[in-house]
């Protein structure tokens, strides 16, 4: 099996104040981990273990064993959310300003549609920025699936993952879900994001 559990690419305090330390140590170190050595039992002797985790993604169907389904989800999921955000934020590239504005009018407008996502999820799950077709779309995902998933809404290729289970902002922000959105997108990494666009 060539699945890793990857380094967190910054410091647990590094998106202080708007992810506090605490919550990533424990979101990253406790809740991904789980995911990822729970995936890794799940797949060992099974087909998918020589798989990427992109095409153990995008086999799953609705007859696949919650135990990869939910796992092999929170194991992609996490990585792309860990991605998603960087010190401070960056700036996304022209190509993807100009699909932002094609697609949403404005970056305020892809901001409250990724926010109406986030909020308008009943539960856990993810919102996520997408490109589906070439062009971008935001959708949302419940639990640990996710767009490449067929059992998605919406399918495409994820390049900007929203994580709104209450484990990714319980401890600082209890139950204001949209305070801990308005957080995220001060730390949103627009840099890689346009990187994942470029090759999507
Ligand atoms: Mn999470």
């Amino acid at each position: 099996m060539a699945f890793e559990f990857p380094d967190l690419p910054y410091d647990y305090a590094a998106l202080e104040p708007s992810i506090d330390a605490r919550t990533m140590e424990i979101h990253y170190d406790r809740h991904h981990r789980t995911y990822f050595k729970n995936f890794t039992g799940a797949v060992d002797g099974t087909p998918h273990a020589d798989k990427s985790l992109e095409d153990v993604m995008k086999s799953v169907d609705a007859g696949t064993s919650p135990a990869i389904r939910n796992n092999g989800g929170g194991y992609y999921n996490h990585i792309l959310y860990w991605n998603s955000m960087c010190d401070g934020g960056s700036a996304p590239s022209a190509d993807l300003s100009k699909a932002i504005d094609d697609a949403f009018g404005s970056m305020d407008k892809v901001k409250e549609e990724l926010k109406a996502a986030g909020t308008g999820r009943f539960g856990s799950g993810f919102a996520w920025l997408i490109v589906q077709d070439g062009k971008l779309a935001v959708t949302s995902t419940p639990n640990q699936d996710n767009p490449l998933m067929s059992v998605a809404d919406a399918q495409g290729t994820p390049i900007l993952a929203l994580d709104v289970w209450e484990h990714a902002y319980y401890l600082k922000y209890q139950n204001k879900r949209p305070d801990y959105i308005d957080a995220f997108f001060e730390t949103v990494d627009w840099a890689k994001t346009s990187e994942r666009f470029a090759s999507a």
